[in-house]
């Protein structure tokens, strides 16, 4: 006999890892896809129908125990409308915090997270006079719907504002002092519906074109009061959502202080090496969140790097002949700036990574240059 079955808002990537890590729980999936090529359509149901539709959200739901979502764009009336049927993990409270900046900076404020500085934008004039409180340089973001970079660009003279305001402008803004951040970390936590809560250690990530290329864990030179800080911001957002599930907390690290950036209520890209990497995975113990059963250890169980690969998957071979390598094909179409895989070389040391991780870039053609300065090869961005 199988086990509950859990409908998924949304059908990419995440979704589908989801699902790879509850089948072996005895879990079965509905996802629920704009998209009939959604990846996850491969390991569940697939249910091909806008996020917002009534009766796609309906269908989605038939047979399901809870339901849960694998992207923060899920329109909150979605979750709300799920509610009324069956449990809906996180709940739409953490969407709609999620969803603007704003409401996610003025969360953090209110918890006490230490943020960059900001001003909210509605107009031009009003964009001039954040830059004058903000200071430049500065980042402008949309307060909804960016990712990946997308929805941003960053200030550096008054003069640009017309020119800002015409790519960005019409919609709300916010602008953010640029932070000259010595690394970019984020933790990756999980709450049960009780209330039990475990938090990843934390781990550096680097980013190109806002995309993120490679994930270090646990970050490298981590030390306690940086990992309880980011635990503390953590907890605390995890408690004042009562949030069940998987969230993560992107940070910028300057000067052994810890900024938070954003927050996503989701399991997250700079999560996945907890597949091979850790005790538990955040797939796994999301799934085990959502359904009310008890949480697995969130330990590292050494040290692991993440690669995305970007645009175009390398041959599977050239990846898996390397030692301590693991490949994930999301089997997606191959397109520019896409997400279409990951890999995660696991070792049981730092160093051990690095040196697989060279090993990698130099049978994939991977070009770490740019992408990991820890390598000795490459620059800040
Ligand atoms: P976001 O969409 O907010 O996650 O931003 C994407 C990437 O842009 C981040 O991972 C950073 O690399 C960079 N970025 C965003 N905000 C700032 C900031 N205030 N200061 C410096 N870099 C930033």
């Amino acid at each position: 006999m199988s086990g509950p079955t859990v409908a998924v808002l949304g059908g990419g990537q995440l979704g589908r890892m989801l699902a790879l890590a509850g089948i072996p729980l005895g879990l079965r999936f509905r996802f629920l896809d704009p998209s009939p090529d959604a990846t996850a359509g491969r390991v569940g149901h697939l249910v091909v129908a806008p996020l917002d539709d009534e009766s796609g959200l309906s269908e989605v739901v038939e047979g399901a125990d809870v339901a849960t979502y694998e992207w923060e764009g899920v329109p909150a009336a979605s979750a709300s409308f799920l509610e009324a049927r069956l449990p809906v993990h996180p709940g739409p409270r953490a969407l709609e915090v999620a969803q603007d900046r704003l409401a996610e900076k003025r969360c953090f404020e209110r918890l006490g997270i230490p943020i960059p500085p900001f001003a909210p934008v509605d107009d031009e004039d009003g964009l001039r006079a954040a830059v004058r409180e903000i200071g430049l340089p500065a980042v402008l973001k949309t307060r909804r719907g960016g990712y990946d970079g997308k929805g941003q660009l960053v200030l550096r003279d008054p003069g640009e504002v017309p020119e800002a305001w015409s790519r960005l402008g019409g919609t709300p803004l916010l602008l953010e002092a640029h932070v000259p951040f010595d690394r970019e970390l984020s933790v990756v936590a999980v709450r049960g519906r009780d209330g039990s809560t475990h938090c990843y250690p934390l781990v550096e990530n680097h980013h190109r074109e806002g995309i993120l290329r490679l994930t270090l864990a646990p970050a490298p030179d981590l030390d306690r009061t940086l990992q309880e800080r980011a635990e503390q911001a953590v907890r605390g957002l995890l408690e004042d959502l009562d949030h069940v599930g998987v969230m993560a907390v992107e940070l910028f690290q300057q000067d052994g202080t810890l900024l938070a950036n954003e927050m996503a209520p989701r399991v997250h890209n700079s999560g996945h090496w907890t597949i091979e990497g850790a005790a538990t995975s955040q797939f796994e113990n999301h799934l085990r969140a959502v359904l009310g059963w008890p949480l697995g250890s969130a330990d590292a169980l050494g040290a692991s790097a993440m690669v995305n690969w970007i645009g175009a998957m390398p041959p599977a071979p050239a990846v898996l002949a390397l030692e301590g390598t693991h490949l994930h094909d999301y089997e997606k179409a191959p397109r520019p700036g896409r997400k279409v895989g990951h890999a995660t070389v696991t070792a049981p040391d730092p160093a051990t990574v690095l040196r697989r991780l060279t090993g990698l870039a130099e049978g994939t053609g991977l070009d770490l240059a740019w992408l990991a300065p820890r390598t000795g090869a490459g620059e800040r961005r």
